[in-house]
């Protein structure tokens, strides 16, 4: 009986196949009004006969782990059938949208978008060129998120070029193909009038596509970048791409960036090209993106895909993620020459600094400051500093502690790039799936030969980290140069502001929080001195000020005065450096320089 049943669906399943065509979803985008910052969303759904379609918004986009509620941006959604007549539409939640479409098997949706938000994860639309981020911008079929799709493009007539990592189709001008909504959500659209230009490397078609303007020298940044590509594609040993395209958007002061499978949109400072240190900034950041690539788009978590758009996406591992890839990108800085020794290890100072004197990083474990990012990392408040840690700056610090592992344990031999370059082989290549944590911990273990539990548990615990186990095994140690120094602490973070000066942050753990200063607390006065409209006198008597002494400080709340007894404590705050270790042996020596060497 289960038997015949089985055999008589599968011929049903076949017939039903071969008698109807497969669904197509069609989106044109065209722009009546950009000046006013919209676009005109059509999105044909033909061959898809059902009594209603839901049609979603994503409510966040891949890479920036935050619900931003597209939606908010959509209106006059309309649909219509074949013949242009009107059929109803239903709105059942805040980004699905139900078609009555009563088995009508041609179906356009309309709709408008607003974008005018300047980031790398929001649209931005006004008469000069339009950015779209496409998971603002094109809606899905609910439950049909593998199916192919393809965008037509209609700019203004006075632009001219269209840059994304779409695929074109032939013949078809302005008309790019997606093979699902996944790749379709990952390709950001640029339509304007940009600078593109293009270069190859590690075999791979590279286009630029500068917007914006600025002062930036064509040449060196395509020689620049290709050297990035070539040292990220020798971490991995391959790279999968045909074709790569960097969106680039120039401000008067901008930065971030976003990362896709064949792309990326970078911020940047217009003019801050011929600025060596700026123009190194933005080359850490065409590193940091163009890592990912391999990091994060393809070897990643589980829960980083295949993803849903309805909701976050919870994983306890961007430390891993973002954090390897802010280790690599200054790394990579480093085997391109871009910066020098002294430079890359005052780059990887800093990020101890940061998270060492940050109060969060003894309440927060690195690994749930990931789990919380959708509302942590991405809604900072006044008070972020006490409570959470960065897992780009933390998870920077476990990738040095792991290739410094790594490297003593195997005189040299392996470091983390091994491991990364097995990783990507084993699960985007092999099992074509994400990973868990504790399979690249054994992943690791198994290329050093030894365990990493302490580093891995690390990240999911508040307990120091012991840097110098590790840096005194390939030749240097972290000194504290603040050791032994007696300053008195206020632990207050302030800004002035038209003569006012206001407390912009209080510290855990200081005499401003045990004495109850409040952030917005506007300082009056100090010991019965008047602040200047620079709030000068609080620097004077900070300067002069001994552990233990008592302040009294006249400040402003919410209209009311208040005076408050502050005593003072002693700055804990670290000056923390890397450098070389005294009587280090040759072979501790040999291990810095692999370590720290171009190749
Ligand atoms: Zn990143």
């Amino acid at each position: 009986m289960r038997r015949i049943r089985t055999n008589l669906l599968i011929l049903m399943t076949t017939v039903a196949t071969s008698a109807f065509a497969a669904p197509r979803i069609h989106f044109e985008v065209s722009f009546k009004e950009p000046q006013a910052h919209y676009a005109e969303i059509k999105m044909e759904i033909s061959d898809l006969r059902q009594d209603y379609i839901d049609v979603k918004m994503p409510v966040w986009t891949p890479g920036s782990y935050l619900v931003r509620e597209y939606a908010k941006h959509v209106e006059s959604v309309e649909a219509c059938d074949a013949d242009g007549a009107y059929l109803p539409v239903q709105k059942i939640s805040k980004n699905t949208w139900r078609i009555a479409s009563n088995k009508n098997s041609n179906v356009t949706l309309s709709y408008r978008i607003y974008g005018f938000e300047v980031s790398v994860r929001t649209n931005f639309i006004d008469d000069t060129h339009a950015f779209l981020s496409p998971a603002a911008t094109f809606m899905y079929v609910d439950g049909m998120i593998d199916h192919p799709a393809t965008v037509t493009v209609i700019p203004p007539t006075a632009w001219s070029a269209i840059s994304t990592g779409l695929e074109p189709v032939s013949g078809k001008p302005n008309t790019f193909h997606a093979a699902d909504f996944d790749i379709l959500f990952d390709s950001p659209i640029e339509v304007g009038n940009q600078d593109v230009f293009t270069f190859e490397a590690a075999g791979v078609h590279h286009e630029i596509a500068m917007v914006g303007g600025g002062n930036y020298d064509k040449e060196r940044l395509k020689t620049d970048c290709a050297t990035i590509v070539e040292e990220a594609t020798r971490i991995f040993g391959v790279n999968p791409n045909k074709r790569y395209v960097f969106i680039v958007h120039n401000y008067q002061s901008g930065g971030g960036g976003l990362e896709h499978l064949n792309s990326t949109v970078l911020g940047a400072s217009r003019n801050g090209y011929q600025n060596e240190r700026s123009y190194v900034g933005f080359l850490g950041l065409v590193a940091h993106e163009y890592f990912h690539l391999w990091h994060v788009k393809r070897l990643r978590p589980i829960a980083l895909g295949p993803f849903n758009y309805d909701a976050e996406n919870y994983t306890t591992s961007l430390w891993i993620m973002e954090g390897f890839t802010a280790y690599f990108d200054n790394l990579l800085l480093r085997r391109c020459d871009f910066l020098n020794e002294s430079n890359y290890l005052q780059a990887l100072s800093t990020d101890i600094n940061t998270v060492e004197n940050r109060a969060g990083n003894k309440v927060q474990p690195v690994a749930l400051a990931s789990f919380d990012a959708w509302i942590k990392y991405y809604r900072p408040d006044e008070n972020s500093a006490n409570t959470s840690v960065s897992y780009y700056n933390k998870g920077a610090l476990l990738a040095m502690l792991l290739d410094l592992k790594i490297l003593a344990a195997t005189q040299g031999q392996k470091r983390l790039d091994d491991v990364l370059k097995m990783a990507y082989n084993e699960f985007y290549v092999k099992k074509q799936r994400g990973f868990e944590e504790h399979e690249l911990q054994s992943l690791i273990e198994q290329v050093a030969g030894v365990p990493v539990a302490d580093i891995f548990q690390a990240a999911h615990t508040v307990e120091p980290l012991d840097y110098n186990s590790y840096l005194n095994a390939v030749g240097y140690e972290l000194v504290n140069l603040n050791d032994g120094r007696e300053q008195a602490d206020l632990g207050i973070t302030m800004s002035t502001n038209d003569g006012r000066t206001v407390v912009t942050g209080v510290n855990r753990g200081t005499g401003a929080w045990d004495g109850g200063i409040n952030v917005r607390d506007e300082i009056i006065a100090i010991n019965g001195e008047r602040l200047d409209a620079n709030g000068r006198e609080l620097n004077r008597v900070m300067q002069t000020a001994s552990i233990g002494d008592e302040l009294r400080m006249l400040v402003a709340r919410d209209g009311k005065i208040r005076e408050l007894k502050i005593t003072l404590g002693k700055d804990t705050k670290g000056a923390f450096s890397i450098l070389p270790l005294q009587n280090a042996s040759a072979a501790q020596e040999k291990l810095g320089k692999i370590w720290l060497s171009l190749d």
